[in-house]
């Protein structure tokens, strides 16, 4: 083979592992943006269930106030009661007083209701208090893993790079340009190997020519269907490898 069409598949090669790589960079913080976005829809879900409580909280003021207020109405009622002389007026205010103090039970049983609910709520605001704190916690330890990571990766990618460089001036700068051309245009494949006759990068024929030319591996030829770089996989070497 060429030493310049080797130095390509080495480059090739290396380009591969060094794209992987920055796939694998880009989409490490995908986890914790997800998960970010989850705390604050925790967030906003506390500030709404505590809004909720304090409501609550205002609502069982307001009626005890009113309990405060009819039995307040109630004591006097029963003071005028002292002072009535007629029969039907003694009536009509024991009536009024039976009426306050049915309103009154009424109060105090809803008074009792919201107690209830307010317990529960309070309860379930502490729990999301603490899925709040756990939520962060992992937050915080899922970025001191992926900082980790990256500063891992980065250090990787320097080496790579600096293996790029050394490859990619054994490599003539023309050929080095149509190399970066057609990988651009061909999802970073701009080598390809042909078995059989078959360019690997599109499995279609070459021309036959053009392979009894491959095999002389005298220059470097390019797949009419792909326009992909070709090398030829000797399959006699390929089998002394295995
Ligand atoms: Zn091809």
């Amino acid at each position: 083979m060429l030493p310049e069409l080797k130095g390509l598949v080495d480059l090739q090669e290396l380009d591969k592992v060094i794209r992987g790589i920055a796939q694998e960079m880009e989409k490490l913080p995908e986890f914790l943006e997800t998960e970010t976005a989850r705390l604050q829809e925790m967030k906003a879900e506390y500030a709404a269930a505590a809004q909720e409580l304090e409501d609550l909280k205002s609502q069982r003021r307001a009626t005890e106030g009113d309990i405060a207020e009819l039995e307040e109405s109630i004591k006097k009622s029963r003071q005028r009661l002292m002072e009535i002389k007629s029969n039907i007026e003694y009536r009509a205010m024991l009536k009024e007083i039976a009426y306050k103090e049915d309103q009154r039970d009424k109060t105090e049983t809803r008074l009792l209701e919201g107690l209830e609910l307010l317990e529960a709520k309070t309860k379930a605001l502490a729990a999301l208090d603490q899925e709040i704190l756990e939520q962060q916690a992992i937050l915080a330890q899922e970025d001191e893993k992926i900082k980790a990571q990256l500063k891992e990766l980065k250090k990787e990618l320097a080496g790579l790079e600096k293996k790029r460089g050394v490859l990619r001036k054994v490599v003539p700068s023309q050929l080095l340009k149509r190399y970066e051309f057609i990988r651009e245009r061909r999802n970073g494949t701009a080598i390809a190997a042909v078995r059989e006759g078959v360019c690997l990068g599109c499995n279609m024929n070459i021309l036959p020519q053009q392979f009894i030319d491959l095999q002389k591996g005298e220059e470097i030829l390019q797949c009419p269907h792909c326009q992909r770089m070709l090398y030829w996989l000797d399959e006699m070497a390929e089998e002394a490898v295995n």
